[in-house]
């Protein structure tokens, strides 16, 4: 059987909310993206978060939900947040560092969880310690195993940098043994932790080029589809007759933080310049220069954002030209079995 790589553009009618109910979490990982200047260092209340989360049930459209942190398990709330989520309709994920505390699978059963999503690394000890913590990679396929066992639907985050890149195809059969449904491969981006650094020594440090990017991840993606896991990744570089498409224009997306900011793009989240905010438990649009601002823009580099943030994976012709416009962070490549 061949598989092929879909793009998956932004599908009208289908929405996307990234909850982080706190910031707090027991790990320190060298990428992690939470910035606690920016997104606050408070934990939201079992209210709150129940009171929040109305204000994005739309009963017309598919919502995808997605709990995380910080490490979302850390809220002794969370199996409430969880039943009172798929009441109101939403499809539910929990994104976990694997650590799951709280005796979380114990509290909640696994029909009313649509998927919980374990970030790792790397496919063993040596490779994934050093960029997530000591013996995070033992104690997250420990619980891996238990989840699955359980009657969990289990999905994998990868986070690809120079650091793990020449391991990715070592995910593959590690997430077949451990029964693993969905395997997300990410690209590192420059947030957070990430951004912390000069613009020089930090795409040292961690980015991987255009052309590993294209020489890894789609031929990793292809043996993990092939070996029955639905996979998907960022397409990052955009062919020549390949369509544009800012999914702050044309798609729901909505990045909520436990001190209010709720951003429609991933790439300002280190930036007050959300679109929008909750105040007195009601969505109110920010006003004045907002990411919204910089959506508008129509430049041939493709991603505003991009741009300022991180113009060093833009190639330039000699006479000025873009060789590859940069897609949307959000768009992804999908491999369905
Ligand atoms: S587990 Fe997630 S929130 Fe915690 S330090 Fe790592 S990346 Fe950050
Ligand atoms: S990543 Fe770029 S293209 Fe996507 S929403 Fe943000 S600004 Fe728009």
């Amino acid at each position: 059987m061949t598989y092929i790589a879909k793009t998956v553009g932004f599908k009208p009618g289908e929405r996307n909310v990234f909850f982080h109910i706190l910031t707090a979490c027991n790990l320190s990982c060298s990428h992690c993206y939470i910035n606690h200047k920016q997104h606050g260092e408070n934990s939201l209340t079992k209210e709150q978060i129940i009171e929040w989360l109305q204000l994005f049930v739309d009963k017309k459209k598919k919502t995808n939900l997605i709990l995380l942190g910080g490490e979302p398990t850390l809220h002794r709330d969370l199996p409430h947040v969880i039943t009172e989520a798929k009441k109101a309709g939403f499809f539910v994920t929990v994104d976990t560092n694997g650590f799951l505390f709280n005796d979380f699978l114990n509290k909640i059963s696994p029909n009313s969880l649509d998927y919980l999503s374990f970030s790792l690394d790397g496919p063993n000890a040596e490779v994934n310690d050093p960029i997530r913590g000591k013996s995070v990679f033992d104690t997250c396929v420990k619980n891996i195993r238990r989840a699955v066992s359980m009657g969990f639907s289990v999905s994998v985050i990868f986070t690809t940098s120079l650091r793990n890149k020449d391991f990715l195809h070592k995910m593959v059969p590690l997430l077949v043994e451990l029964k693993v449904k969905k395997f997300f491969i990410q690209v590192i981006g420059l947030r957070g932790k990430s951004a912390q650094h000069n613009i020089e020594s930090r795409v040292k440090q961690v980015q991987v080029s255009r052309e590993e990017w294209l020489k890894i991840v789609p031929e990793v993606a292809l043996q993990a589809a092939a070996r029955g896991i639905e996979v998907t990744y960022p397409k990052v570089f955009l062919d020549k007759d390949e369509l544009f498409e800012c999914a702050g224009n044309v798609a729901e997306n909505f990045f909520i933080f436990p001190n209010g900011r709720v951003y429609k793009c991933p790439l300002c989240e280190d930036y007050p310049v959300n679109a929008y905010h909750i105040e007195n438990n009601k969505l109110i649009a920010t006003g004045g220069l907002t990411e919204e601002s910089f959506f508008a823009l129509d430049i041939k580099e493709g991603c505003v954002m991009n741009k300022l943030l991180q113009p060093d994976n833009i190639e330039y012709d000699k006479d000025g030209g873009v060789v590859h416009r940069i897609s949307c962070c959000l768009l992804k490549e999908q491999i369905n079995l």
